[in-house]
Order: C-alpha cells, then structure tokens, then sequence
C-alpha cells in the first residue's frame, strides 16, 4: 500500500450514518474501499467521488505509474494489481483490510475494449477481453465477499457493467466487449443472490459512452462519432463524473435495498 498517510479518515459521522432527516445517507464517511482500474477514467472519477463522500480509498491498478500518481493527487492509496491474476486481488482485498480494519466496498472497475469484426477476432484478442472484464470482475467479487461475509458489517460491491451488455453497439463491431458486460450484469444478479442473506449487496452500473482513454480511438473517427452522438438521446457523451455519483449511491446505506439491480446511466441511449 502506498499513500497511506494521506488517507482521509473522518472520524464519526454526526448523523449516525443517516442523513439530516432520518433518512439513509449518501455519504460514506469512515468506509474503506478498493476501486480496481482506479488511476484513470471512470475509476479515477468514482475514487474522487468516494473521498468526497468520506471514505478511505485505495486504488488498485496494473499501471503503477498512474495510479501512483492519482493516488497522490487525490489522497488515496495504492496498491499494485492485475485482475486477471485472482492472487493479486486476493492479495489487495487482505492488505486492504489489514491496513484500514475492513474492507467496506469493493468497485470492479478496470476494463478494456477491442474493437473488432468477430470473424477477425483471435482465440487470444476473445480471451483478453474477457479475461480482464468478466473473469477480473469475478475474481474481485470473490476476494471482496469471503472478507466482507466475515465481518459483521456485510459490504457492497460495484461493477462496472456497460450498456453494451444490453445492447450490441453501432457501427463499431465488438462482440467480445458486448458478450463480457453482459456476463458482468448476470454475474452480479447471480452473486447478489447469493450473499444476500450474508450482508453484503452487488449491484451493477451500466455506462453508455464516456469521454475515457477507452474511447478515444472510437471518438477519433468521424463516423463512429456521429453514430454515437445521433444514437444518443442526450446528444453527447458523459464526463466520467457524471458515472460516479450513481457509484457512491450503490456504496453508500441510500441503496439499503437495492441488491442485484443494474443502473444504465446511459443519457437514453438504450431507450431508442
Ligand atoms: P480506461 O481505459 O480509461 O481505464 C481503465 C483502467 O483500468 C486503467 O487505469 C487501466 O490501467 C486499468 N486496467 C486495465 N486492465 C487492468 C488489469 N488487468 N488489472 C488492473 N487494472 C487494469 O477505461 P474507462 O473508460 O475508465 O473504463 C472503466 C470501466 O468502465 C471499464 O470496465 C469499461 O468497460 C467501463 N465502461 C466504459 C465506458 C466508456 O464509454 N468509457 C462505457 C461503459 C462502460
């Protein structure tokens, strides 16, 4: 873990966990997370959201380099991790609790995309993409429930699902992106079913597109760009900010009730 001195801890909460009506909060003071791909884009905005709302963050990332440095920019930890390798995240997830006391939430974030016709798509390109966006998304449940099913306080667990486990995306070609987002939605109705009783909660949220590294090739032709924009209701595509308010909701005790659900915070695309 790095950073680790700069960690906001806020001590107490003067609601009580509740907020100023009695109502459950939004807010997440003294909870601990991890947030995986958290060094750039969506998981970069969710880990500012997170310390915002007053939890203690660790970001886990494969790219030492970046995370590092957003964790320094942001007052966040770090700790190295590749999704694809179930030990590292078992790894994070101990760490993390060892170093915080609790593992409160967990967001399976890190992600990646190839775009591709699957008739050119190789044994290899198919694995990678699934290897990093459904078996990493797994892998990370599976460490973040045996410690958060352990503790008395249950946990919440993120993914980050997509509208393309929804819908199959146009004009680009991307089956094997579309066909793990969709395991990801199921998966995280499948988990959530089953640690229900256990306290802890999986819920998924399902981004349409947003400004990120992950589409920048995608935004860089003209074509696809203005398929995207004309196929989007709200004319435009998401800051990575507008993706990690409804992250905090899923964290925090406001969604109490919510388990197995999958939020599209798509700006309409899937309507038409
Ligand atoms: P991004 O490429 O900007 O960031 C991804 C992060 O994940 C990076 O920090 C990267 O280093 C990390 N990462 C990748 N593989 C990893 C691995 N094996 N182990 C650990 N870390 C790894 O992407 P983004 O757009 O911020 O996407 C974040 C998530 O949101 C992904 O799951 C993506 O599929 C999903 N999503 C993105 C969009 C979009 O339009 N950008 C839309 C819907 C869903």
């Amino acid at each position: 873990l790095r950073g680790r001195a700069a960690f906001r801890r806020l001590e107490g909460d003067e609601h009580g966990g509740k907020g100023a009506h009695g109502m459950p909060g939004f807010e997440l003071n003294g909870k601990n997370a991890l947030v995986t791909g958290g060094a750039r884009g969506i998981g970069k905005a969710i880990v500012a959201a997170f310390l915002e709302a007053g939890a203690n963050v660790v970001i886990g990332d494969r790219d030492e380099e970046t995370g590092t440095a957003t964790a320094a920019e942001l007052g966040a930890g770090f700790v190295r991790l590749d999704v694809t390798d179930s030990a590292s995240l078992d790894a994070a997830v101990a760490h993390v609790a060892a170093e915080l006391g609790s593992l409160d939430v967990h967001v399976n974030n890190a992600g990646t995309v190839i775009n591709k016709p699957a008739v050119d798509t190789t044994d290899e390109e198919w694995r990678r993409v699934l290897s990093i966006n459904l078996d990493g998304v797994f892998f990370g449940c599976r460490a973040a429930a045996k410690r958060m099913l352990a503790q008395d306080s249950g946990g919440s667990i993120v993914n980050i699902g997509s509208m393309s486990g929804h819908i199959a995306n146009h004009p680009q070609p991307q089956a094997s992106y579309n066909a793990s987002k969709a395991g990801v939605i199921h998966l995280t109705k499948s988990l959530a079913a089953e640690w229900a009783r256990g306290g802890v909660r999986v819920n998924s949220i399902s981004p349409g597109y947003v400004g990120t590294e992950l589409t920048k090739q995608g935004m860089s032709n003209e074509d696809w760009k203005k398929t995207w924009l004309e196929s989007t209701p709200m004319g435009r595509v998401a800051e990575p900010s507008e993706i990690a308010p409804a992250a905090v909701f899923l964290a925090s005790g406001a969604s109490s009730y919510f388990t197995g659900s999958d939020l599209v915070v798509d700006g309409g695309y899937t309507v038409w």
